[in-house]
């Protein structure tokens, strides 16, 4: 098969985003499956090199409820993302707000991404980002010559950063990510990112 060009993005932004799903200790219950309740943005500008403030779009779940584990780990409870637009709605609002499809997305690891082309799938609703996707926690691991990649509150250390905001919320996880992303570029240069334009 001949190899697809590589599509072409804008480089001026990088979207970082940022998902929280429904889960359980174990395995979902019988009849109900991961689902996305929250799509969490910052966009990281490069010419300003600063990442906007968080963005959180809460998602209704309609195949699974939050469970009282997920609330534990995130504190999002069911009443607050019934509150929540459609998955459908929120890829339409990432397109909208954020043009989405003119710039490279990245976030910490591939489970965003994987649980975005799933569901995507699962809903037949249309992907709402780029071809490209950069695997942040990939690329931090081998600008650090880390052999062990690592989890997003080590890698804030790493780089010399304490959280914002709430850990395992969307919005504040894409935000803090964004600014990894910073003292990354700002230690290791802009060629860390040649690879994935
Ligand atoms: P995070 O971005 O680290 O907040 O994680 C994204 C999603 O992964 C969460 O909303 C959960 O659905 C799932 N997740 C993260 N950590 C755990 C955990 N320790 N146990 C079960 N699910 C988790
Ligand atoms: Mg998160």
């Amino acid at each position: 098969m001949t190899p697809q060009p590589k599509e072409i993005v804008r480089r001026d932004k990088i979207i970082v985003v940022d998902i929280e799903a429904t889960c359980w200790i174990d395995e979902p219950p019988p009849g109900q499956d991961f689902e996305i309740i929250e799509v969490g943005v910052s966009v990281f500008d490069m010419k300003t090199r600063t990442p906007s403030p968080p963005v959180s779009i809460l998602v209704k779940p309609t195949i699974s409820t939050v469970s009282e584990f997920c609330t534990s780990l995130t504190t999002l409870t069911q009443a607050l993302v019934d509150t929540g637009v459609t998955f459908a709605a929120a890829c339409a609002r990432l397109q909208a707000e954020f043009d989405t499809k003119q710039f490279m997305w990245a976030s910490w690891g591939n489970y965003d991404y994987e649980m975005f082309k799933s569901q995507c799938h699962r809903f037949g609703v249309e992907y709402p980002f780029s071809g490209r996707h950069m695997n942040f926690k990939t690329m931090f691991a081998q600008a650090y010559n880390n052999k062990a990649r690592v989890g997003m509150a080590e890698a804030l250390n790493k780089a010399g950063l304490t959280i914002e905001g709430t850990h395992h919320r969307g919005g504040d996880d894409a935000y803090n990510i964004a600014r990894i992303l910073g003292v990354v570029l700002e230690k290791h240069g802009d060629d860390v990112l040649l690879k994935y334009w």
